[in-house]
């Protein structure tokens, strides 16, 4: 079957697809993208997205390239039940400052050639689309932009935790990796992509996988249809368990895994059964010969649990200890996402409107520099030549001041450059105030890989140490 695009990218739409509608900054909305079968709710041209920027119907988000700016459908095309045809606009549609790259040219939905102005009577009543200006983008799903436009069911992992916390477990392609609970699935994207290496084959399996666990039934369902949908069945195997009870074992048989990930409540309660040997509550080995171990018997084995108190790491990192675990360690990622811009440089640029500068902006700065310039040169051909090292701000640029090529940082002699007005005004940066991240404390910890005498000797007698 098809490959899930956030494992094997296409260059284009198809129907089936994911995708990730970018409505405005950090505003997304997924659909699955639909070829028309005839009328689609009321619609005659089929699925309709409909959003407050304007109506799309499906038929134009297809088969474009990903990162596409679409327009909005500019007539009504609902009221009176005519043929529809698509067609490709060359215009110009881009909003300086909102192309994305590698968009194609923009395409305007569904503009309306009338070949029949009578409505055919057993046709569904249609709604009307209303015309609109308004543009979208079409992204390709990424792990990234689906934790930010997932319908959320529960707290979700963020990005700036799951990338740092899949390095630290180790995934990489071909790892398997057990997680609990699978929650909105938001960490269950990251790690599929992480160890992706291949569908399985009819003869064998993929190596890299991701045994996920959820206690919960309907997010449970939810995520099975969420993975078949995407195309991550094979990769992602999803069981409906209460793992504090019944472990990690998939069908009874051991997923192998050498990573593994707990968002759980009360993580220490699932520790015991991420052992290599049947342990107690208690830590205490128990003898049983028919248990079997989640666990990659040949490999050392990290992981990762996440939990928002102190109180609860406290006691996962005592369980951790009891049962064996090594190098345990927490972190908490603080991130920041620090905007860097150029300030306004046309004096009068109305302050109030933070770092945008429109293009009205940027001419009038430009015309004014190049006054400034010319009565510069002006200044220099009366005066003997001194070099002037400027560090003034941008509001100078509109005095007659000499040399106030704003902090170009340009050492000016005698004859001026061109204003390069893309390098005027001061540089700023703002942090942003607000970042999605659910704060949490991060432990790590290691379980090494059994180790017996006879391994030892067999690796003495192979890389002998030298005495
Ligand atoms: N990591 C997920 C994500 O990124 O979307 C969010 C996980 S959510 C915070 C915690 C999940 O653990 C919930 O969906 C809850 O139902 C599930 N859960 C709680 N106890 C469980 C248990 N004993 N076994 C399996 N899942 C459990």
């Amino acid at each position: 079957s098809k490959p899930s695009s956030f494992l094997e990218p296409s260059q284009r739409t198809a129907p089936g697809d994911l995708a990730i509608v970018l409505l405005a900054r950090d505003t997304y909305q997924p659909i699955t993208l639909e070829q028309s079968k005839g009328a689609v709710d009321g619609y005659a041209e089929g699925a309709v997205l409909n959003t407050r920027f304007g109506s799309f119907p499906h038929s134009t988000l297809l088969d474009v390239p990903w990162g596409s700016q679409i327009r909005a459908s500019a007539v009504d095309t609902g009221s009176r039940g005519r043929k529809r045809r698509r067609e490709t606009t060359g215009e110009e549609t881009s909003t300086p400052g909102q192309e994305t790259p590698g968009q194609d040219t923009p395409r305007q939905a569904t503009p309306v050639k009338d070949e029949d102005d009578k409505a055919p009577t057993n046709e569904p009543a249609k709604k009307p689309i209303v015309a609109s200006s308004g543009f979208i983008h079409l992204l390709r799903p990424t792990p990234e932009l689906w934790t930010s436009a997932l319908p959320h069911r529960t707290q979700v992992v963020y990005t700036p935790d799951y990338s740092y916390i899949l390095s630290r477990i180790r995934a990489r392609p071909g790892t398997r990796i057990i997680e609990a609970g699978a929650g909105s699935g938001s960490f269950t994207h990251a790690s599929a992509r992480a160890v992706y290496n291949g569908y399985p084959k009819e003869d064998g399996d993929a190596k890299g996988k991701v045994f996920s666990f959820e206690f919960n039934e309907a997010r449970f369902h939810k995520m099975q249809e969420e993975i078949t949908g995407h195309h991550l069945d094979g990769i992602v195997q999803i069981r409906h368990r209460d793992v504090y009870e019944d472990g990690f074992l998939v069908d009874g048989k051991s997923p192998e895994a050498t990573a593994v990930f707990l968002d759980l409540p009360a993580p220490w309660k699932a520790i015991r059964h991420l052992s290599r040997r049947k342990r107690a509550q208690n830590g205490e080995l128990e003898q049983d010969d028919s248990w079997t171990s989640p666990l990659d018997p040949k490999k050392s084995v990290h992981i990762c649990t996440f939990s928002p108190c102190i109180e609860q790491v406290m006691e996962t990192v005592t369980e951790l200890r009891k049962q064996g675990w090594i190098e345990v360690d927490m972190v908490e990622i603080a991130n920041r996402r620090i905007n860097v811009v150029r300030d306004k440089v046309g004096l009068n640029a109305p302050k109030d409107k933070g770092f945008n500068t429109t293009p009205a902006d940027v001419m009038e700065s430009v015309s004014k520099l190049r006054e400034v310039n010319r009565k510069t040169q002006q200044f220099h051909q009366n005066q003997p030549k001194v070099d002037v090292k400027v560090e003034a701000g941008a509001e100078q640029m509109d005095t007659d001041t000499p040399g106030t090529d704003a902090d170009n940082g340009q050492t000016h002699s005698g004859a001026l450059t061109e204003p390069k007005p893309w390098l005027s005004g001061r540089l700023a940066h703002r942090p942003e105030a607000e970042i999605k991240t659910h704060t949490s404390y991060l432990v790590f910890a290691v379980l090494p890989r059994e180790w017996s005498e006879e391994e030892e000797a067999a690796a003495l007698a192979k890389w002998p140490c030298g005495n």
